[in-house]
């Protein structure tokens, strides 16, 4: 039997090692973390796109990509485990989107984009597919502003199909398949050099006590997410364009009673943020006050890793949450009376080195991602929670 190292257990690898074995492999799935799904996997607002946030890229290939990618989202994770997952229970309250009235697109341009992705979506779909156990007629369709939002701010809403997933319950169900399949488990692992040897690769680092550790795979894939393009660069796949790491914040918080009914909100277009209501605690973000760390380097700064772990300081907690609560109140009146759950941050790795409201920034285009390959080594930038499993699929085809 054919082995494989799969570097990283976020939803990536997870769902790499789960292809992989389904497919007759002998899968080490190896992260410096206790266990799957703890990182930027986790810490995000678990959106899985429809292609509404790209209405920038005006091509649609990142909207296209989304579509795919959410479509097979479902099907494909449910291929690789015995029993599926109970979607029922993962998925949260679909979203709104509030268009600003300082949008950076008008309302006519932005339903004139949706309007392109519902066609797209017609078009797309197979009968295989279904968008997380469901099977929405239609994407998107204009809306009354929800009570709970100010006029003065919003110049109109939109109800989409768009869900966000519940990551907590996402993660349970799947470090519960991985725990039940043949996978071997390797974490409290850090990953730091990857090496050819004369038949395959070998891979070394070290564990949480310091001592050293060292494995031989025939084959190796790389979603190491922020840690990906260190290893690459040094396996000889530097990479060709400039990227930017930023670390995000983002708030969990129980809303206050007025805004129990809220559904999923995203306000568009431009730098703004996202409410999510969950039962173990909201995701409310706003990007000005959540977006607290930027790099071009190859590495992260190692001050960053704290917050990935959800470890933020209480002082910076109460900050960022109250900094976040102030710039939604004007959008969400009451929001500012939501009890901090935690504060932790995720990073997100994006090709492009100008921020979102640069009118020519690489941010609002997602689809030059996926799986690299040479001879053996496989590298795989995610782009997007939501396009795992996609990616997934087509590593365990190419290998
Ligand atoms: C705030 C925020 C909001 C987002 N919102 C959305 C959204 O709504 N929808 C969406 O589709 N996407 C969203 N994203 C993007 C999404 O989170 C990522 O694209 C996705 O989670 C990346 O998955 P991954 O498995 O590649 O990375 P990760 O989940 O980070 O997994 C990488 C793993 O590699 C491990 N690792 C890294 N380096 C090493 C090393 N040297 N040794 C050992 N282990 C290592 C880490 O511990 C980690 O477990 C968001 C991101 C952020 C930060």
């Amino acid at each position: 039997m054919r082995s494989v190292a799969v570097l990283g257990a976020g939803i990536q690898g997870t769902c790499v090692a789960l292809a992989l074995r389904a497919a007759g492999w002998r899968v080490s799935l190896i992260d410096q973390a206790p266990a799957v799904m703890r990182r930027a996997s986790l810490r995000n607002e678990g959106k899985i796109h429809l292609g509404f946030t790209y209405a920038k890229d005006s091509s649609l290939s990142t909207g296209r990509l989304m579509l795919r990618s959410a479509l097979s989202f479902a099907p494909l994770i449910d291929r690789w485990i015995p029993d599926g997952l109970d979607w029922e229970r993962i998925r949260a309250r679909p979203f709104t989107y509030l268009l600003m009235r300082d949008s950076a697109l008008e309302p006519e341009a932005l339903y004139s984009y949706y309007e392109r992705l519902e066609l797209e979506y017609r078009a797309l779909r197979e009968p295989w597919q279904h968008y997380l156990d469901t099977r929405p007629d239609s994407l998107w369709s204009k809306a009354p502003l929800p009570p709970e939002v100010s006029r003065a701010a919003v110049a109109a809403a939109v109800e989409t199909a768009e869900m966000p997933l519940d990551l907590v319950e996402l993660r349970r169900q799947l470090a519960r398949a991985v725990g039940e399949s043949a996978v071997s488990c390797q974490f409290g692992r850090r990953v730091e050099a990857v090496r050819r040897r004369a038949h395959g690769f070998s891979v070394a680092g070290v564990e949480g006590g310091g001592e050293s550790w060292r494995l031989a795979a025939d084959a190796v894939v790389n979603c190491l997410w922020e840690g990906r393009l260190k290893i690459d660069a040094e396996m000889g796949m530097a990479p060709q364009q400039p990227w930017t790491y930023r670390l995000k914040y983002r708030v969990l918080g129980r809303l206050p009673r007025a805004l129990a009914d809220l559904p999923s909100l995203t306000l568009v277009l431009g730098s703004y943020g996202d409410i999510v209501p969950l039962s173990g605690g909201s995701y409310i973000s706003w990007y000005p006050e959540c977006r607290r760390g930027w790099s071009n380097d190859l590495e992260v700064p190692q001050s960053w890793h704290r917050a990935c772990a959800g470890e933020v300081d209480p002082t910076e907690a109460r900050e960022v949450s109250s900094r976040v609560y102030e710039a939604l109140e004007p959008i969400t009146p009451g929001i500012a009376a939501t009890s901090t759950v935690a504060v932790d941050a995720g990073i997100v790795v994006a090709w492009g080195d100008t921020d979102i409201d640069h009118p020519d920034s690489g941010f609002h285009q997602r689809s030059a991602v996926g799986v690299a390959a040479d001879d053996g080594y496989f590298s795989i930038d995610t782009g997007k929670l939501s396009c795992g499993p996609l990616f997934a699929a087509e590593l365990a085809a190419r290998i």
